[in-house]
Order: C-alpha cells, then sequence, then structure tokens
C-alpha cells in the first residue's frame, strides 16, 4: 500500500529528475514482465535478433528487475530528449543518426540518474538501488510504458504524446515503494503505418517488431560481419544508426529540440563534405568520436560503411 510519505519521495524525486534537465520521469511497481517472455522467445527464436546471442540469454533476468536488484519493489524511468533540428550542413555526405551527435548519452544520463539516488539516499538512508541505460539485460522500452510514458509504436519505439520519441531512456530500481504511475494503455498509432511503409529495407514487421538483420541501425552499429549486398543500396547514405522510421512518424513532427549541450553537433562534424569523410585519419576518427557512441564501432568498420555508402550513391 502507498502512504503519504511514498507520495512526498516520488513528487521529490520527480521534480530533481526534471531540475537536473530530465524530460520525463514516471514510477511503476517492480514485477516480472510476464506478458513479454513469450514475444521475446519468439523473435529470437525467428531469427530476427540476427546473431545478437546476448538477447536469446537470460530471458527470464531480462524480465525481471529482482535479478538486478534483490528486493526490487519500484523502477523510476526517465526520459531525455535528443532531438534536434541543427543537423549535418553538406548535401549527399554520409548521414550519422542523430543520437550519436554528441557525447555518449550512457554518461550523461547515468551522472544524472547517479545524482538522484544520491539525492533519495539523502533522504532515505536504507535503500538498495542501482541506475541502468542500455547496459544491463532489462526491457527498457517495456519499462517506458509501465511508467505512462507512451505506448510502443508500430517501429517498436516508445512514443509520448507531448515530446514524440526522440527521447534516452533511463532507469532506477530501488527496493522500496513508491507513487505509482499509471500504465499507458493507448495506442496512438491508430491506422497509420508510414514507419511500416517507409522503413528503407521492410525491416518492421507487422506484429511491432524489428527484424534485425534488415534494420538498418543494426547493420551499421551492431552487425559484425559485411552488409547484406541486398541492403547496401537502401542504406540512402547512412554510417552510422537510422532515424527513417522516427522522422516519418506524425507523432515527431513537432518534436522540440533538446536542451542538453552535451548532445550539439559539433561544427567540425556539421560542415564535413564527402571528400573530408572518405580521407578521415585514424587520428581525425579518435579525436572527433572520443567520448561519442561512434567511438566503440572502431575506425576500420567505420571507414568500412563510409565506403560502401559513398559507392552505393555514386
Ligand atoms: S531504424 Fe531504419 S531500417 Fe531500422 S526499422 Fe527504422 S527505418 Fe527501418
Ligand atoms: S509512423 Fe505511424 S504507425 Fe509508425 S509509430 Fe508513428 S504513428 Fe505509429
Amino acid at each position: 500500500m502507498t502512504t503519504s510519505s511514498d507520495k512526498t519521495l516520488s513528487v521529490l524525486i520527480k521534480q530533481k529528475a526534471y531540475d537536473l534537465g530530465l524530460d520525463l520521469c514516471g514510477i511503476a511497481p517492480s514485477r516480472p514482465l510476464l506478458e513479454r517472455e513469450n514475444v521475446l522467445r519468439k523473435w529470437c527464436a525467428g531469427g530476427m535478433n540476427s546473431g545478437m546471442i546476448y538477447l536469446e540469454k537470460n530471458i527470464e533476468k531480462r524480465i525481471n528487475p529482482e535479478f538486478l536488484v534483490p528486493g526490487a519493489k519500484s523502477v523510476i524511468v526517465t526520459g531525455l530528449n535528443y532531438y534536434t533540428n541543427d543537423n549535418q550542413e553538406e548535401q549527399d555526405v554520409p548521414i550519422l543518426s542523430r543520437y550519436v551527435f554528441g557525447i555518449n548519452y550512457h554518461d550523461v544520463i547515468m551522472k544524472k540518474l547517479d545524482l538522484i539516488l544520491e539525492f533519495i539516499r539523502g533522504l532515505e538512508h536504507e535503500i538498495e538501488g542501482r541506475s541502468f541505460v542500455d547496459s544491463e539485460p532489462l526491457l527498457e522500452k517495456a519499462w517506458a510504458v509501465e511508467a505512462g510514458f507512451g505506448w510502443q509504436g508500430r517501429h517498436s519505439i516508445v512514443i509520448n504524446n507531448k515530446i514524440g520519441s526522440f527521447f534516452f531512456i533511463g532507469i532506477i530500481i530501488l527496493n522500496i515503494e513508491l507513487d505509482y504511475d499509471k500504465p499507458c494503455k493507448e495506442n496512438g498509432c491508430g491506422n497509420c503505418r508510414l514507419c511500416i511503409d517507409l522503413c528503407p529495407t521492410g525491416a518492421i514487421n507487422e506484429d511491432g517488431t524489428i527484424d534485425a538483420r534488415k534494420c538498418i541501425a543494426n547493420l551499421t552499429i551492431e552487425n559484425r560481419g559485411p552488409i547484406p549486398e541486398d541492403i547496401i543500396p537502401k542504406l540512402g547514405g547512412r554510417v552510422y544508426g537510422c532515424d527513417r522510421c522516427q522522422e516519418v512518424c506524425p507523432w515527431n513532427k513537432n518534436a522540440k529540440s533538446h536542451k542538453t549541450p552535451e548532445f550539439e553537433l559539433p561544427a567540425e562534424l556539421k560542415y564535413m563534405t564527402t571528400e573530408d569523410w572518405l580521407n578521415l585519419t585514424r587520428e581525425q576518427f579518435d579525436r572527433l568520436f572520443k567520448n561519442s557512441p561512434i567511438e566503440r564501432r572502431k575506425y576500420e568498420p567505420f571507414m568500412r560503411n563510409v565506403t560502401i555508402v559513398t559507392k552505393a550513391g555514386s
């Protein structure tokens, strides 16, 4: 049962999150997300995880926060907008997904989550809790729905009816009860299927799951092998990630630019020409993408993508 002190603490936590510049904060009761288990198993069994074996392992752990924080009672979910109208200026250059314009979002969000945890510990000394940003087996999108942020669109990404879908999800699991938000029950997609129809590779399944074997975001970031021949002409210049399904979504039509200085596009990247990209040296790569999510892709595979999309476009 939620008490008035749980309510007060929940309000203070949310206020702290907003003070730190987070755009969304909701709280869900911790529970095993059993209804997600079969969907996940079916998706992996169909090979849609594109060889990402870690997604097949420990599914029972991935659906249950108790494995990450023993005695877990509450899941605090935060959202940080990364949308920007600022973009690469030169025409027909290799395209980066917006989420890698600035420095690594893991670091930016983790700092904010740890400050929230510190704040909570200052009020409730005995708590156990941990922060997570894309780092542990955790179903972030499902928790964002549980915390009332919005629904998973047909492209599987969570859509919030105020800020759209260009936001990162960060999570804190706590062993204390709080005042909970209601899970989102609506689905604002209606009859729309723009993301399915306009995905360059047909990677979005009718059931709202993504075939990672065809998804440009996976093929240009996670995939270690060659990009399939039939996908290359469909890359559309994308060398790291793909924003297409979010760009065409009506819920992002009025998306506002983020207010996080760390996510700004550096001028050097903004004005790079195709020639600059093709001639990028290892030293330049290390300097330009230091502390960027691209840093983990490494120079050779990244340059392989640059060469492939440039040739495909010429
Ligand atoms: S990220 Fe790109 S390739 Fe992947 S589902 Fe969305 S539109 Fe399709
Ligand atoms: S493009 Fe349409 S179908 Fe796809 S997520 Fe947005 S509203 Fe839903």
